[in-house]
């Protein structure tokens, strides 16, 4: 592979072939966290470079905080797959994907590491001033695939990359009792709540039934911002960060 500078100076560049031109042009206003799912770093770092695998991403970020440059970000790398945010389903296009290294949920879901925390939040901090990326375009996998992708997991900790500037957030209220609604719910509760995880750019129908689409969608939702309990049921907590979410998404727009 022909080597390039890299676009973060902190990366060390190790280049994927696997990568194509971004859709007319679109420019990156997107970034898709995601973890490795493999064995070790080194393992997910000779695959996101290996041509047989036809799978890439930008970055690569390593427990120890080294960061690894694959794909030049004026580049469309392979890492979302099918995927819908906000009415867009080319999301390779319009992102910069960030491979995070941890086991993941089949090989044992390690907390991430302190430095490889902060080694993310610098590069995000970077990626997003170049880009002018909103701070509700920091996403995960999971967001953006729901029901085929459960990474980077409710382990991540989307509140310290908010503390530290990077992504939208707002501290859950503590999941309580209630029952909330639930797969084979429907009526207008649950069209309501539809609404509102659409208009924050999930892929879901606003059709007032609660089935499975739905319940994988609440979950994807708890994963990233009400990671006490992901189970898919939307109790008063869950809809209640939600609803905040969207609240503080004005002040922002
Ligand atoms: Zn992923």
């Amino acid at each position: 592979m022909k080597a390039f500078g890299p676009d973060f100076a902190g990366a060390k560049v190790c280049a994927s072939p696997n990568f194509g031109s971004r859709r007319e042009n679109a420019r990156a206003d997107t970034i898709i966290l995601h973890y490795t799912g493999m064995a070790s770093g080194a393992a997910a770092q000779a695959w996101l470079c290996n041509a047989e695998s036809q799978v890439s991403s930008h970055y690569l970020v390593h427990e120890d905080g080294r960061v690894v440059q694959m794909v030049r970000e004026a580049d469309r790398a392979w890492h979302a797959g099918k995927s819908f945010w906000a009415g867009v389903t080319d999301i390779n296009s319009c992102s910069v994907g960030i491979e995070i290294v941890n086991r993941g949920h089949d090989l044992g879901y390690d907390d991430f590491a302190d430095l490889q925390v902060e080694a993310v939040i610098s590069l995000c901090r970077d990626i997003v001033t170049r880009h002018n990326i909103s701070p509700q375009r920091v996403l995960a996998h999971s967001d953006v695939a729901p029901g085929r992708k459960i990474d980077p997991g409710e382990k991540f900790p989307w509140g310290r990359l908010a503390d530290a500037g990077v992504g939208h957030w707002v501290r859950a209220e503590p999941a309580g009792d209630d029952l909330g609604l639930c797969e084979g719910a429907s009526g207008e509760e649950v069209k309501s709540l539809q609404s509102l995880l659409f208009r924050y750019g999930y892929g879901v129908d606003t059709d007032g039934t609660f089935g499975e689409r739905t319940r994988i969608v609440v979950e994807a939702f708890q994963r990233h911002f009400r990671p006490e309990r992901v189970d898919g049921v939307a109790d008063r907590s869950t809809i209640d960060t939600l609803s905040r979410l969207l609240a503080a998404l004005t002040d922002v727009a």
